[in-house]
């Protein structure tokens, strides 16, 4: 069993709090971490010593801070097969896919420390005796609170953005993957002074603490209620919230497409990670000219992946998501495949498709973090656009067609961050977008990110007078 420590300045310690957390294996229901929480003294110790060590880690140069990145980089490449172990036996993800997440933080931390020392500045068009520019500084101590469902790739993104700038961090990773979060900072923290980067342990009111402290940037993945939450005491405090939630991201299916082919996409979208991924596929509209066939490829889909499917990450989530599955069925609702939880050990929830669903079902409107494919049957494109833009969230969303004009009516309107068109997944590298609505504000991820962790400086050098 994993015994997790905090990282406060440099010195690795148990959590001071009188709290215990024992996290089981998802597979068995067998212990696999545990850890002593971290207490809001120990929270307030770690922004401190995060504090203190800003000034310094500000003035290193920018090519050392790339080059501490990139050596922390390798570690966590070296030590690649030890984190994906850890992350599938807390949270569930297959090892050879939770090696494929640790592979994209590895990249994510080299991209961040090469494009780190070259992040801009401008010069202005001054007069002739002065030099106008705009410099680009680090905020100074950054919160990083993140979330389970993809705990290394998502934290190296916000702690590789936050470090290469010159900010220095206190990092909360989720309480469901506390030895993951542990695991990869041991591997980071060695490569950075003492104090850079600070670990404290906990969930909810440990992240609370956190939000509450005298930081400049809290940066949370997460839920959309957490994120409020953050929002909520960023506003107190004054410190700038960089929020990537939750989402219900539509899926539509036009007139014309191929039924089999859509349902692969449709699967893919609704089952990978087990549903677990922030922009899975949550809610369907296929147009009644192929709803059938669509609907008949989608349950063998469905049965397909059962055999392959890992666990939720918890018993407390398979609850949820069996929770919105019943409600729907009570209200009208047909499953089609799935829709019950399994007899057995773990929290194994089957690939589910609901046919006959409608706006007002939780299972359409708020995010199934499980693999669950309600599917509505509409009329016509407009039909399912104007239903795919109504929603608390604003995420991501796909469409299916074979029409141009319908593609570039979707992206033009669908009110979301993200649009993919013949495509569930993909896009290329360095893409970045705005989260809409629920789905939480700001750049989350790609070289925009960079400049969320930094604030740009307006400066005017003036010579001094002749004569002086
Ligand atoms: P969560 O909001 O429950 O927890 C996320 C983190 O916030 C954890 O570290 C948790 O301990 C902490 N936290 C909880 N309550 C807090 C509070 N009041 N104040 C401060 N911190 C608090 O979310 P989760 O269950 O870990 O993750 C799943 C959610 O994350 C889903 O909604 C998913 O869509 C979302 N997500 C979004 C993205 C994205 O890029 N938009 C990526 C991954 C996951």
């Amino acid at each position: 069993m994993f015994e997790v420590a905090q990282l406060i300045a440099g010195a690795w310690e148990p959590g001071r709090s009188a709290h215990r957390l024992t996290v089981v294996g998802p597979a068995d229901g067998h212990p696999v971490t545990t850890v002593t929480l971290s207490s809001d003294e120990d929270v307030a110790a770690a922004v401190s010593a995060a504090r203190e060590a800003a000034p310094a880690w500000a003035r290193t140069a920018p090519g050392a801070r790339g080059a501490a990145l990139h050596a922390a980089a390798e570690a966590v490449d070296a030590a690649a097969g030890e984190l994906a172990e850890i992350m599938s036996s807390e949270m569930g993800k297959p090892v050879g896919e939770a090696r494929d997440s640790v592979a994209a933080g590895v990249g994510t931390l080299h991209q961040y420390a090469e494009l780190g020392p070259t992040h801009r500045g401008r010069t202005l068009a001054g007069n002739y005796d002065a030099v106008d520019l705009m410099a680009y500084g680090p905020r100074g101590v950054v919160a990083v609170i993140t979330p389970w469902n993809d705990p290394v790739a998502v934290a190296c993104g916000l702690l590789g953005a936050a470090l290469v700038t010159g900010n220095t961090v206190v990092h909360k990773p989720s309480e469901r993957t506390p030895a993951t979060g542990w695991r990869l900072a041991s591997l980071l923290a060695p490569h950075f002074p003492d104090g850079v980067l600070n670990l404290v342990n906990g969930g909810g009111a440990a992240g609370a603490a956190l939000a509450a402290s005298p930081v400049d940037v809290v940066a949370q993945v997460g839920s959309t209620a957490t994120g409020r939450s953050i929002a909520a005491a960023c506003a107190r405090t004054g410190a700038k919230a960089l929020l990537e939630n939750g989402g219900s991201d539509p899926l539509i299916v036009d007139a014309g497409v191929d039924p089999v082919w859509a349902a692969s996409q449709a699967a893919l979208g609704s089952f990978a990670n087990s549903g677990q991924i922030c922009v899975a596929v949550e809610r369907i509209y296929v147009h009644r000219t192929v709803a059938e066939p669509f609907l008949a490829a989608l349950t063998a889909e469905a049965s397909a992946w059962s055999e392959k499917i890992g666990p939720l990450v918890d018993r407390r989530l398979r609850d949820t998501v069996d929770d919105q599955v019943q409600h729907a069925l009570k209200d009208g609702a047909t499953a089609l495949c799935g829709g019950a939880v399994p007899p057995g050990p773990g929290a194994f929830y089957p690939p589910t498709v609901l046919c006959g669903c409608t706006d007002e079902m939780a299972v359409m409107r708020e995010e199934t973090f499980g693999p669950v494919a309600p599917v509505m049957t509409v009329d016509s494109f407009d039909e399912a656009l104007t239903r795919a833009a109504d929603s608390p969230y604003g995420l991501a969303a796909t469409v299916l067609t074979r029409s141009m004009s319908h593609a570039q009516q979707a992206w033009r309107d669908l009110p979301t961050g993200t649009v993919k068109i013949n495509a569930v997944f993909g896009g290329a590298p360095g893409g970045a977008a705005h989260p809409r609505r629920g789905s939480g504000q700001g750049y989350g991820y790609g070289p925009e990110l960079l400049d969320e962790m930094t604030v740009a400086k307006a400066v005017h050098l003036q010579a001094p007078p002749s004569g002086w």
